[in-house]
């Protein structure tokens, strides 16, 4: 059957309306006579295209005027290795709390960047020893007051849970993994010294990466920085060192546009919530299926859970292929099941997963 509802972790699903209109711009971008594809990235076109989606993101996240948003490729894990090699160049040192299985990976990738020079990379705090079925409380943080800054993975796509409440670091720069729920609720930006994202869970296709920094964190690097690594370059050609990935900051800029024309952030964290709600109701209401995380710090965005049986689960994923949804087999690392909701998933689409769930206990019990 063919898909009728896309619950892929990323990339993932994209509003209607965004591909409808790139679509309806493909071969000639609104009358220039040329595809966005096909722009030098220096043209008058392109120059405008991304600016607006600078624009749109200070107006869609409220971005203050001292941060800087960069356009980069590498994807979020590029990032990974990208922030030790910039921000460690002050006091060499960087907390990591681990949280799953993209924030111990980014604190390995830093322990390989600042290893060799003899940086310290501390695991300020961790729940790998639970599976990760939970995010640590403040008092369970270990926070060095002279690290260059404390990362975090706010919501942890793979295992499906979400930083409810923001850690207090002191001076230290709170640097987020935003990858999968950033643009799905507001967020106070000044809060944080860095934010980052990969575009494929909820702003566009894969290729670009958002980085958000305060201007304060813009310093020279580490020594020994690639161009191409280096924020500081970055930012001083506006993300235009090399070709930016054009083609994904266009539709950047047609999924931002088409959040602000349907209000906004709030809207889509109400949007967010009702869907996510719909399915941890019934999945509290229910023996049937186990939920992987504890309620207090279940993830809005990627909600997982699992059968009594590994048969199960696999006759599970089957079914639901054969019902019209795609990609709700959880990853690779974990097993189970997973339906990422992201911004454009519609309440319609989870309603029918549950209806498929509750058919699915019934007949299986
Ligand atoms: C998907 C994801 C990544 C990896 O992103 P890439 O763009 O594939 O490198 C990292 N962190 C989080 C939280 C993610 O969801």
């Amino acid at each position: 059957m063919k898909t009728l509802y896309n619950f892929s972790a990323g990339p993932s699903v994209l509003p209607k309306e965004v591909l409808l209109d790139a679509q309806k711009n493909l071969v000639d971008f609104e009358g220039c006579g040329m595809s966005v594809m096909e722009m030098s990235h220096r043209s008058k076109e392109y120059d405008i295209i991304i600016k607006k989606t600078e624009e749109l993101f200070h107006e869609v996240m409220g971005i203050p005027d001292n941060y800087k948003v960069l356009f980069l490729q590498g994807g979020a894990t590029q990032q990974f290795g990208m922030i030790p090699m910039n921000l460690l160049a002050k006091n060499g040192k960087a907390d990591y709390v681990i949280t799953g299985i993209f924030s111990n990976t980014a604190y390995k990738e830093a322990q390989l960047v600042g290893g060799p020079t003899g940086k310290t990379i501390s695991a300020a705090g961790s729940t790998k020893e639970e599976n990760y079925k939970r995010i640590p409380e403040q008092n369970e943080l270990k926070l060095d007051p002279a690290a260059d800054y404390l990362h975090i993975c706010e919501n942890n796509t793979i295992i499906g849970s979400k930083w409810k409440y923001l850690p207090d670091a002191g001076k230290v720069p709170i640097v987020s993994d935003m990858s999968s729920c950033i643009l799905s609720e507001p967020v106070d930006v000044s809060k944080y010294g860095l934010i980052y994202a990969g575009a494929q869970k909820n702003i566009a296709p894969a290729g670009v990466t958002i980085v958000i920094i305060k201007k304060d964190l813009i310093y020279d690097p580490l020594p020994g920085t690639p161009t191409m690594l280096n924020y500081k370059v970055q930012a001083e050609n506006d993300s235009m060192k090399n070709t930016p990935p054009c083609w994904p900051i266009y539709i950047a800029k047609l999924v931002l546009e088409y959040l602000q024309k349907n209000g906004g952030l709030a809207a889509m964290k109400a949007h967010n919530e009702a869907k996510a709600k719909v399915l941890y109701d019934f999945l509290d209401s229910t023996d049937f299926y186990k939920s992987h995380v504890v309620a207090k710090d279940r993830s809005i965005m990627n909600v997982t859970f699992r059968t009594e049986s590994d048969e199960l689960d696999d006759k599970f994923i089957k079914g639901s292929v054969a019902a019209g949804m795609s990609n709700l087999k959880g990853h690779r690392d974990v097993g189970g099941m997973r339906a990422s909701i992201y911004n454009a998933m519609p309440k319609d689409g989870v309603e029918y997963l549950v209806d498929f769930m509750k058919k699915f206990e019934k007949e299986n019990k």
